[in-house]
């Protein structure tokens, strides 16, 4: 299997040429026709699969076809939960990798560093937003992000949300996404209250596991 043959556009296949991306992993022959074919995805998978390719490149081409507005502030359209700082600064590098030669522009937020340049990157806007739940509920409650056009939701390690007492703070930015968009759900392990919520958030997943 190529990038080729999973219908990556141009723009895509180049950056990940430039990465080096030769053949695309299990999760991501799995993952990336549904996600295209704009289906809600349940994924079981630690990190080091390619799972964060996996969402990423999907969400670079449906929302680089969708193209959103050309001048003026950007609405976030693609919203992408993740525990920690680290996470978060690793899929933000990612993307910025591979939708290189789109107009697509994303940003990270998280906790632990000063707020008012995140205030600033929210008033720029982007169409890919990459938070911590716990400064992005703040900055949700303040009214500087607004969720309101978000087309696509990723939880990212599920279930270390859970085990970091994140839990709350992420179904309350969860309601402040619309219900119609596309849910992908990841977690290396699924105990019961993590497939409970996967359950509410889901409507008729294509499973993944590796
Ligand atoms: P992840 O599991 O998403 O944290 O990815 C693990 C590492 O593998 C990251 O450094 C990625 O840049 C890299 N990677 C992801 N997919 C591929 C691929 N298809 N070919 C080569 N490297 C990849």
């Amino acid at each position: 299997m190529t990038f080729e043959e999973l219908a990556l556009k141009p723009a895509i296949l180049k950056a990940l040429r430039e990465e080096q991306y030769v053949t695309p992993t299990p999760i991501q022959e799995q993952s990336i026709p549904a996600v295209l074919a704009g289906k809600d995805l349940l994924g079981c998978a630690q990190t080091g699969t390619g799972k964060t390719a996996a969402f990423s490149l999907p969400i670079v081409q449906l929302l680089g076809e969708r193209q959103g507005r050309k001048g003026g502030k950007r609405p976030i359209r693609a919203l992408i939960l993740t525990p920690t700082r680290e996470l978060a600064i690793q899929i933000y590098d990612n993307i910025e990798a591979y939708a290189r030669h789109t107009p697509l522009r994303s940003t990270v937020i998280v906790g632990g560093v000063p707020q008012r340049p995140q205030e600033r990157a929210l008033a720029i806007g982007a169409d890919i937003l990459i938070a911590t739940p716990g400064r992005l509920l703040d900055l949700i409650n303040q009214q500087y992000a607004d969720l309101r056009q978000v087309e696509m939701l990723v939880l990212d390690e599920a279930d270390r949300m859970l085990d970091m007492g994140f839990i709350h703070d992420v179904k309350r930015i969860i309601a402040k996404v619309p219900v119609k968009r596309q849910t992908l759900f990841f977690s290396a392990t699924m105990p019961s209250e993590i497939a409970k919520l996967a359950q509410t958030l889901l409507v008729d997943p294509v499973k993944v596991e590796i």
